[in-house]
């Protein structure tokens, strides 16, 4: 029997009620709503719980597929594919370019991020509090984080699911006397899968997909996945719906709404509102973009390590997070790691036999430059480039993550810059401190974009307001990464769902102005 080459690489189960597909589509329609929420990940999703909750009827438009539990395979190549955008190969231009991911399913880029569940750092908050006049946040945000947390499950892994890589990261923490914490992550004993990146195949993850997404359709919430929203509709400054196409048919889907909600993220959500016609007086619609770029080095140790099981992520290394870095063992599957290995060929091959003895170590740095998302023919370009000063960061985090292997036994490290020979010792590391690596030499990735409709009381420096209203519009709120004024140093999820679940009380507190 031969292969369907049409069938689709997850098995797209049967949706439960309340949840439309493509297949649902037989010709253009129109809804009405009190609110319509574009996207669907950590803003969107959380948003819209929370209303449905409180009584407000609402729709979800959301651009990619609805999967389930039992789609999620260990078909990396399949996963990529269906819940990446872009097959996770989208770029930041600039020099270097920098890989950044997405995720594009119901459930957003929760669906396929590590489940890292972090408050915003009280420093932070008492910058954006002090500086920013969004006096009173971090008070607000309080009882927001308390009911993520429970709604997501935050909460400290099961130690059967720690992996000896992440175990080898401790270790090299504990002999450089470094403080290393253990990971809140949102997960109900996780079983150690080590798949959270391509879809948690056991349902472990509370992503959005098995949190918020229910207890929107629980509480009659109706979310058409498959759909790619277009355009907001306005009459002057207040918005009034949106209208999108389903994908594969062309059918056109048109929401008549009192409260248009954007939450696509921080690169599609600035696209959105330009192409819809809003502009900020502020000038920053688009702007301020942060990308907390991550690179990693590959450790390899003489002994397996089998760095495949167990969590994505166990421990963080915060020692130097007043220094704007963050380090974690990060295993990838061999075909994604091949990929980013310069080698080709045999030579691949014969680094690849290492592939049970590697440890995969990431480094998070926080930027202190900011750039930007063009709408150039109505879709979003981001541009951004590494500062010299963040590249040279990354090179003082490379050199104490490469001290840290080495102090657990690695034996060589391989580095994530171009022309850089492989590193056997740590006077090798310390010796890189005097070598000059401009920052285009840098292989930079990033998942966590943030920023791009920052939010404020000032109208004239902000694109919101503190509950993510767009100044200068009416009926229109922004509920994603976009609405950070700074970068937050850790890892973004909760901090994202937290002031989702505050404006949707903001929306709540004053149901009579916004369903009039
Ligand atoms: C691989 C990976 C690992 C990560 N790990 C972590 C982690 O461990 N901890 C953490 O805190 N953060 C992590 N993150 C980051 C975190 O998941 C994101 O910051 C967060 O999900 C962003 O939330 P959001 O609501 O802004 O956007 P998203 O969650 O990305 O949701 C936006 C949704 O909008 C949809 N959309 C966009 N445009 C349109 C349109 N025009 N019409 C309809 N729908 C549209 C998209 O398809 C998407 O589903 C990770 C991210 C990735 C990709
Ligand atoms: S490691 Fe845990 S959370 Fe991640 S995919 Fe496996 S079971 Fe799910």
């Amino acid at each position: 029997m031969g292969i369907d080459p049409a069938r689709p690489a997850l098995l797209e189960g049967t949706a439960p009620r309340n949840v439309f597909t493509r297949r649902d589509h037989h010709g253009d329609s129109v809804l009405d709503a009190d609110v319509v929420v574009i996207g669907s990940g950590a803003g969107g999703a959380t948003i819209a719980a929370e209303l449905a909750e409180a009584g407000f009827d609402v729709i979800v438009l959301e651009e990619g597929s609805y999967y389930q539990t039992r789609d999620f395979t260990a078909d990396t190549s399949a996963m990529v594919r269906q819940l990446y955008r872009d097959g996770g190969a989208t770029m930041a231009l600039g020099s270097p370019p920098i890989l950044y991911q997405e995720g594009r399913a119901v459930g957003g880029s929760t669906v396929i991020n590590g489940g890292m569940s972090w408050r915003t750092p009280d420093k932070v908050l008492a910058r954006w509090d002090r500086e920013l006049g969004l006096s009173g946040i971090a008070r607000e945000l309080e009882p927001c984080f308390e009911r993520v947390e429970r709604r997501i499950h935050t909460a400290p892994m099961d130690p059967e699911a720690i992996g000896n890589d992440n175990l080898l990261l401790k270790q090299g923490a504990d002999a450089k006397g470094w403080k290393l914490i253990g990971n809140l992550r949102n997960q109900a004993h996780c079983a150690g899968s080590n798949r959270c990146a391509f879809g948690c195949p056991t349902g472990a993850k509370q992503s959005a997909l098995v949190s918020y997404v229910p207890r929107a359709l629980h509480y009659g919430a109706r979310i058409y996945a498959d759909v790619h929203v277009d355009h907001i509709t306005r009459h002057g400054k207040r918005a009034t719906g949106v209208y999108g196409r389903v994908s594969g048919s062309g059918h056109r889907i048109t929401v008549r709404a009192r409260l248009v909600v954007a939450a696509c993220g921080a690169i599609h959500t600035p696209a959105l509102l330009v192409r819809s016609g809003f502009r900020s007086p502020s000038g920053q619609l688009g702007k301020n973009l942060s990308m907390h770029p991550n690179v990693k080095v590959v450790a390899i140790f003489d002994e397996d390590v089998t760095g495949w099981k167990g969590a994505h992520q166990a421990f963080q290394v915060r020692e130097f997070q007043d220094q704007g870095l963050l380090f974690a063992a990060v295993n990838m599957p061999p075909s994604i790691l091949a990929m980013s290995f310069p080698q080709r060929g045999a030579q691949l091959g014969q680094l690849m036999q290492h592939y049970d003895r590697m440890v995969l170590a990431g480094m998070l740095c926080e930027d202190t430059t900011t750039g930007r998302v063009r709408t150039i023919n109505g879709q979003p370009q981001a541009f951004y480039q590494l500062a010299e000063a963040d590249a040279a960061n990354l090179k003082r985090g490379v050199v104490l993550l490469s001290e840290l292997l080495f102090a657990a036994g690695a034996k060589r490290i391989l580095l994530p810059f171009h022309g850089a020979g492989d590193l056997y010792g740590p006077d090798d590391a310390r010796r890189l401190l005097n070598r000059d690596i401009p920052a285009r030499g840098w292989e930079v990735v990033t998942v966590h974009m943030m920023g791009t409709a920052r939010m404020g009381t000032d109208r004239t420096a902000a694109v919101t307001s503190s509950f993510g209203q767009v100044h200068d519009a009416d009926r229109l709120m922004v509920a994603d990464a976009s609405l950070f004024p700074t970068p937050i140093g850790v890892n973004p999820m909760e901090t994202i769902m937290a002031l989702a679940t505050r404006a949707a009380g903001h929306v709540i507190d004053n149901a009579t102005r916004f369903l009039s």
